[in-house]
């Protein structure tokens, strides 16, 4: 009907901002490029908004590795203790995840670390390692850090909802070695610290050589690459062979100097102006899974607002209150194929939406798989960057995160994208990471301690 029609024409209006033609994202991708190579530079560093850490990982593993380690991994919504036995391309692991409850993300870095050096002793008392005399821990903590050595690394900001007093500018690998001794008797010494995108392609390398490339969608997004020592102007490795080193490029802050303004849209405006750091991390907003829950729901608001959905809903129901449309409803919703709309149904129930047609269902879906769209093309423009400037004929890229593991459409959207994106003289595959964050930290660890 005309009526219709009119609907669709200004819900289309609305939205259009989240739909990009493919120069936009080679126009991305030139960006992105620029940035990183910015970020390694000796006299932009300072400046660029792509910090390029080097991780101090020279060496991908030989996938002959062994001995028993614990790891840690800290950087988001959970927080997990590893014990892991590593024997050649076979690894043990028991784990066990902790929360981090709100007030100690945002309380000091004592009660932080305190809290999980008390999960540790936990950890060990459940595990009866009790009885060990000594243990190696890699340290998995995702968050930008400075590395000083493979052992050390100072904080540079706090991301993912952590503002924890005191700890920026400090040694996290200090912090938690001397809370570990406070918290218990056996003697562990923290031998490495890496993040969740080094320790995703530690792990995966170590069954495929081609890996190269590790990705992080989960609560945010990060990346990182194996890079030539020539090309990093920033600090002054050794240079022992293999002149190279894992760069773990922090581009979650991609977009912070405006230069992403072409691409957001109203609604991301929104979600960062709401945030804790406003103006920062503002490609990680338009992809990580802490906030595509958030666009939609900004983005429903607003069509609800122009009475195109909902009509007649009560606006006291939780779709107008901030935060409380989860990322893995998109997951559920992209989910519904046919004309049902079950998972869509049972979500606006829990939202508290009472007045919805099917027609709305499509919509809200609709807006869904946009947004989830964009992420999925967003991070494969940088995954393409990182492609095109490494120049192998094969790479590997080792993904790892929920929202890649959970979305129904992810891997497929990447796998399009990235093959539209790249020279087509580049082979590429992209591989779940199992336990990347945690394994990867105790690969690190082992091939240290080997060395030593
Ligand atoms: P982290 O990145 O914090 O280590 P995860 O990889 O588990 O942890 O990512 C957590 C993020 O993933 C959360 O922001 C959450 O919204 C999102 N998420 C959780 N489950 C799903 C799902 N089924 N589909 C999409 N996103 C999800």
């Amino acid at each position: 009907t005309p009526e219709q029609i009119a609907r669709y024409e200004k819900i289309e209006s609305l939205v259009k901002g989240f739909k990009l033609p493919s120069a936009t994202y080679h126009q991305v991708m030139a960006l992105w490029k620029e940035e990183m190579k910015n970020g390694l530079g000796k006299t932009t560093h300072a400046t660029a908004d792509i910090k390029m850490f080097p991780s101090y990982v020279r060496a991908l593993p030989e996938g002959s590795e062994r001995g028993k380690f614990l790891a840690l991994d800290l950087g988001g919504t959970n927080f997990r203790v590893l014990y892991i036995d590593l024997n050649g391309p076979l690894a043990d692991i028991v784990s066990k995840t902790y929360l981090i409850p709100q007030q100690v993300m945002l309380g000091t870095g004592e009660q932080l670390f305190g809290h999980v050096a008390n999960c540790v002793a936990n950890f060990i008392h459940f595990t009866g390692l009790e009885k060990e005399r000594s243990l190696c821990l890699g340290f998995t903590f995702s968050f930008p850090l400075v590395q000083d050595g493979l052992a050390s690394a100072r904080l540079s900001k706090w991301t993912k909802g952590f503002r924890c007093e005191g700890v920026i500018g400090q040694d996290v690998c200090q912090l938690l070695q001397q809370a570990l001794v406070k918290a218990t008797p056996v003697k562990i010494d923290v031998v490495a610290v890496i993040n969740d995108a080094v320790g995703t392609l530690m792990s995966a390398a170590h069954t495929d050589r081609k890996c190269e490339i590790g990705l992080i969608l989960g609560t945010g997004c990060n990346a990182c690459y194996m890079e030539k020592l020539e090309n990093v102007e920033t600090v002054s490795l050794d240079d022992d062979e293999p002149q190279q080193v894992i760069i773990n490029t922090e581009w979650g802050a991609f977009g912070d100097n405006g230069c992403l303004d072409i691409v957001r849209t109203e609604y991301d405006r929104e979600l960062d102006t709401y945030s804790i750091n406003p103006g920062k991390q503002l490609v990680e907003k338009m992809i990580g899974g802490m906030y595509l829950g958030e666009i939609v729901r900004l983005t429903l608001e607003r069509l609800s607002s122009e009475k195109l959905i909902f009509r007649g809903i009560d606006h006291d129901c939780d779709l107008f209150n901030r935060g409380k449309f989860y990322t893995k409803y998109l997951s559920e919703i992209e989910r519904d194929n046919g004309e049902f709309f079950e998972n869509t149904k049972q979500i606006l129930e829990e939202l508290g939406v009472e007045t919805y047609t099917l027609e709305d269902c499509k919509i809200v879906k609709y807006v869904c798989a946009l947004i989830s769209a964009r992420a999925a093309f967003l991070a494969s423009a940088g995954i393409s960057t990182l492609i095109n400037s490494l120049k192998r004929p094969e790479v590997t890229v080792a993904i790892d995160g929920s929202l890649y593991r959970f979305h129904p459409r992810f891997h497929n959207l990447m796998s399009l994208k990235i093959q539209e994106l790249v020279d087509p003289s580049y082979k590429f595959k992209l591989v779940l990471s199992h336990d990347g964050s945690g394994k990867g930290a105790a690969i690190v660890a082992a091939v240290t301690t080997h060395r030593k």
